[in-house]
């Protein structure tokens, strides 16, 4: 078991621990049928935000990880004679000088 699983079943049982508590305190602070009208929200509206962060954060490994493929689509256009290339000079007249298009 690698360091990543293990700490996401640490943040599941830690999450399970607090559905727990919570569901046991408004068991205790509210009556037994107005208490499940509490808890439901409650519960819901965690998993709510978990799910935000969880995309928060997957959204911006995805630009992490996404940028260098969407460079990889950039062509260079020679500036004097207008070749397409991808070196640092230009094959055919050999200028340096060169443009990025899509
Ligand atoms: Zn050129």
């Amino acid at each position: 078991m690698d360091a990543g699983t293990k700490r996401f079943l640490y943040q599941q049982m830690v999450w399970l621990g607090i559905y727990f508590g919570i569901s046991v305190a408004i068991s205790v602070l509210v009556p037994f049928p107005y208490s499940l009208m509490v808890l439901i929200p409650v519960i819901f509206g965690i998993a709510y935000y978990r799910r935000y962060r969880f995309m928060k954060k997957a959204g911006q490994q995805g630009q992490m990880f996404g940028n260098p493929f969407t460079q990889k689509g950039i062509d260079y256009y020679c500036i004097s004679c207008g070749t397409k290339h991808s070196k640092a000079a230009c094959p055919n007249c050999g200028s340096k000088m060169k443009k990025a298009g899509f």
